[in-house]
């Protein structure tokens, strides 16, 4: 840590997720008094049960030309990878709308050139963030294989393709027979694949989160497990938490609240069309079956990822508000997902979770200062790839605390673009 800092400030950040936590890391190595508040322990929120990938080519958005299209045959088929429950339909409509906007040819280029470089090399900036903790561990670089049943599906997703190659991510073509040979217990059902090399991932993302969040308690970080209720605002910006123990007096604020990020943010001036996407994993203990890295299947929409607990097979996007509760015959289905893309794996011993993706209509995070007040910063909104681009979000807050001019373009980040 940098205790000789000539800027040094008191910097709370609310949420200890892996954005939170990755912020709080990188405050800290600046020479900050950092303390890190969330309702729940580190790492058990969304970024408890995700894939587990550092998927640094997934920067093209989640609206494409096209996508609209799909939407009703997803909604229809029980087994399909979109469910919205039909209480919540009129308050997403305005959020459905923009979603459908940001599809635009014009926008898509534009997101891609925005997310691109928040998520470049995200391998190498888990490992540096990871660097001596109990996290380093947990991390690997085995790549990622997509895999298709037909030239169709392969049809569909290729403008996807072209816009990643044209931004440089390096894949390779395959075969069914490359396929099976990287990894033999896939179905013989996939004849077309990508492999794309320079993706990571942990065998444990909520171990990761709480091996992060050790090594900052262990370097002077300060952890309490409060639910922020209520942020006063004082002459200078936001000056207290009002929490459901003791109050805390503030200097610097940052939120990394996740989903529920603009329950804080819309009463500090600075309100943002947030969902909570809820995904389901169900990981499968004692598989009998071998899975070199993670494989995304395009037909529903999952990942199944090689980790230490079994194989994590993880998806799906359901809209139904913050508080309703989740629907685990979701996570029943990827069990049955998992039966089709493996048909020897034995699944008989799983455990099952969901968990809210803080999901904007762009695709794109908030992430820079309050427009608003001075002592205030914004770190949410990762949708899919908060794993992937925490480390990178962590440093570029730090930057801007510091006053230092972060070294990617942050604009299309702002809380004011809506
Ligand atoms: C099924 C699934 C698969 C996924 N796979 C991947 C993947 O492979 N790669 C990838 O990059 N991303 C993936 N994601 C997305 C990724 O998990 C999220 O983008 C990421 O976890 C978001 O991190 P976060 O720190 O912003 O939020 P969170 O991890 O949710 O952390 C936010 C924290 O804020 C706390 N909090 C909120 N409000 C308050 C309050 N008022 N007071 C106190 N505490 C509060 C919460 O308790 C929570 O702990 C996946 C998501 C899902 C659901």
């Amino acid at each position: 840590m940098n205790p000789q800092s000539d800027h040094r400030r008191q910097v709370t950040v609310i949420g200890a997720g892996i954005v939170g936590i990755s912020c709080a890391l990188n405050l800290l190595r600046d020479g900050h008094d950092v303390t890190v508040v969330d309702r729940v322990p580190p790492g058990e929120g969304c970024s408890r049960g995700n894939a587990g990938l550092f998927s640094s080519d997934s920067f093209v958005p989640l609206s494409l030309p096209g996508t609209l299209r799909k939407v009703p045959g997803w909604l229809l088929d029980p087994l399909g990878p979109l469910a919205i429950r039909w209480r919540h339909a009129p308050r997403l409509l305005p959020w459905l709308i923009r979603f459908v906007l940001a599809g635009r040819p014009d926008r898509v280029k534009a997101i891609c050139d925005a997310l691109e470089p928040l998520l470049d090399s995200s391998l190498e900036h888990h490992l540096a963030l990871a660097k001596g903790t109990e996290a380093e561990g947990l991390i690997r670089s085995e790549g990622c294989m997509y895999v298709y049943e037909d030239a169709k599906s392969l049809a569909d997703e290729a403008k996807s393709w072209d816009l990643r190659q044209a931004r440089g991510t390096i894949v390779e073509k395959l075969n069914a027979a490359q396929i099976r040979e990287r990894e033999p217990a896939l179905a013989p059902i996939f004849e077309h694949g990508y492999y794309v090399s320079n993706v990571g991932h942990t065998v444990e993302p909520m171990l990761l989160v709480k091996g992060l969040a050790k090594y900052f308690a262990q370097s002077g970080g300060v952890i309490l497990q409060r639910e922020v209720r209520y942020i006063e605002i004082g002459p200078e910006g936001p000056s207290r938490l009002i929490t459901d123990g003791d109050d805390l007096d503030i200097d610097v604020l940052v939120i990394a609240a996740g989903a529920f990020s603009n329950r804080l943010t819309a009463g500090l001036g600075s309100p943002v069309p947030l969902e909570g996407e809820r995904g389901y994993h169900v990981t499968i203990a004692n598989a009998g079956i071998p899975l070199n890295m993670p494989v995304f299947a395009n037909t529903y929409k999952f990942i199944a990822t090689p980790m230490a607990p079994g194989i994590r097979i993880a998806g799906t996007a359901e809209f139904g508000g913050l508080d309703a509760e989740p629907n685990f015959a979701r996570a029943d289905v990827l069990a049955t997902h998992a039966k089709w893309m493996f048909p020897d794996i034995d699944t008989s011993d799983v455990t099952t979770w969901s968990g809210l993706r803080p999901t904007l209509p762009d695709s794109l995070p908030v992430i820079g200062p309050s427009p608003v007040f001075g002592n205030l910063f914004f770190a949410f909104g990762h949708q899919h790839v908060g794993l992937t681009g925490g480390p990178r979000t962590g440093k570029l807050i730090a930057d801007l605390v510091a006053g230092r001019a972060p070294n990617m373009d942050i604009r299309p980040f702002r809380a004011d673009r809506f």
